[in-house]
């Protein structure tokens, strides 16, 4: 295996995030559901293991984030990339601080990057201080985060109060002269004792001459912005082909069909435009709770209409109709139920030769991966804005290949469950 980037995610859609950037910057790219337990393919360039390690105990965080390095190290990866969110969510006592500096120990490295910068989605950083869209960082609703409030824009200050080494500025002034002037920048950072670089970063091209000064850096800590930037070292190092399609998938045929357990205003349009056009079914928490064998009978339904089209399994609810079945069984048992029956339903419908897949809802779709032993994804062509195809990775080597696509509550447009199968191949 040629693995180029090795990257650590310290959550899930975070590292779905990266994942799609480096796609479309040419590197093939697997996203791992937490520390592989085998290798992957060899024609892959960039591998994300994704983590639940942003508010986990410092400790924990910094054991799982070894063990991923440990993974990539061993895979081959000639750079490491620590990926955390570009509002730099983080406790007082970490976790990007600790875990930064454990994987530099680890890699016997003295000096790296922390830059959440994201300019196209109004994250940029001016004097070291993070500003979303127009306000500081602490000005932002990250201020009131249940799990991470933000109170400081200060992104040097935030970093050194996480840290037992230094960190220092790159004022703007430095970064927009270019990679060489960045580079000598780090270069008297380091004669000052500093082990961290805060590069202020207000466009994508600040982001490509940062990308450009990390060539050398064993690892960097960023948001998704970075990743821009990357690829182009690998380049330019005879390691990455020029131009690459990076967003081929095997070809999975197969039946076609979507489960949505989401509930979200985008998903109720998505689920009442596919259901003037396929047969679908509806789960109802109501019964699942009477114990009725729901998920048997939807596949009962399926069979004799999945052979001829798409079909949609939907849990799917208006918010009253939501809220009554969660005021009779409780949200967490409501959840849970739909949860485990549409599992069940996606079980049973690869089992019937389903081949293409949507899955609607973050827990829905964890629920689903699950079920189906996925232990990552082979990102694929982008459906809308953040949401991919990917082909599911599980142990199973005999398997057919299952084209999965995983989407957020609130993601794509309203035909997204009938324009998504003409972006296969199929
Ligand atoms: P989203 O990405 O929109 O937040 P999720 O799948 O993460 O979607 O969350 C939706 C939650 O709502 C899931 O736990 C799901 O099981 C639950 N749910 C779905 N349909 C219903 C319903 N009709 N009544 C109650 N809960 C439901």
């Amino acid at each position: 295996m040629t693995v180029l980037l090795g990257c650590i995610a310290d959550d899930f859609t975070g590292g779905t995030d990266l994942a799609g950037m480096l796609v479309k910057a040419g590197m093939r790219t697997v996203q791992m559901i937490g520390v592989p337990l085998e290798p992957v393919g060899d024609d892959i360039d960039a591998v994300v293991i994704a983590l639940k390690s942003r508010t986990s105990p410092v400790e924990d965080a910094i054991n799982e984030s070894l063990a991923a390095l440990s993974w990539l190290r061993h895979a081959g990866a000639r750079q490491f990339y620590f990926k955390y969110c570009s509002t730099f969510d983080s406790t007082p006592r970490g976790n990007i601080g600790p875990v930064a500096e454990a994987l530099m120990r680890s890699l016997g490295s003295d000096f790296t990057i922390a830059c959440p910068a994201f300019p196209v989605n109004g994250r940029t950083i001016y004097k070291g201080h993070l500003f979303v869209g127009d306000i500081l960082l602490s000005d932002s609703g990250m201020k009131n985060h249940p799990l991470t409030p933000m109170t400081e824009a200060n992104l040097v200050k935030v970093l050194q109060a996480q840290i037992e080494g230094k960190a220092g500025l790159v004022d703007h002034a430095v970064v927009s002269r270019g990679a060489g002037a960045i580079r000598a920048r780090f270069a008297q950072l380091k004669a000052d004792g500093c082990n961290f670089a805060v590069p202020d970063a207000i466009t994508n091209d600040d982001l490509m001459a940062i990308g450009a000064a990390c060539a050398d850096l064993p690892l960097v800590t960023a948001g998704s912005g970075i990743a821009l930037g990357l690829p182009q070292n690998f380049r330019q190092a005879g390691l990455l082909p020029e131009a690459q399609a990076a967003d081929i998938l095997p070809p999975s045929g197969g039946l076609r069909a979507v489960i949505a357990g989401s509930c979200s205003i985008a998903t109720q349009g998505q689920v009442a435009a596919m259901r003037e056009k396929h047969p679908a079914f509806n789960i109802d928490p109501l019964e699942l709770a009477r114990g009725k064998d729901i998920a048997g009978e939807a596949l009962a339904w399926a069979r004799g209409r999945i052979e001829k089209e798409p079909v949609l399994f939907y849990a799917t609810a208006a918010p009253d109709a939501v809220k009554a079945a969660q005021a009779r069984l409780g949200t967490d048992k409501a959840g849970s139920l739909v949860e485990d029956a549409l599992a069940a339903i996606a079980r049973g419908i690869v089992a019937l030769g389903v081949g293409q897949m949507i899955v609607a809802g973050g827990e829905t779709a964890g629920a689903v991966v699950k079920a189906l032993g996925v232990s990552g994804l082979r990102i694929g062509p982008e459906i809308d804005p953040g949401v991919p195809w990917t082909s599911a990775i599980t142990g199973n080597t005999g398997a057919r290949p299952l084209a999965l696509a995983l989407k957020s509550g609130n993601f794509g447009a309203p035909d997204f469950f009938l324009k998504a199968w003409s972006k296969l191949a199929s």
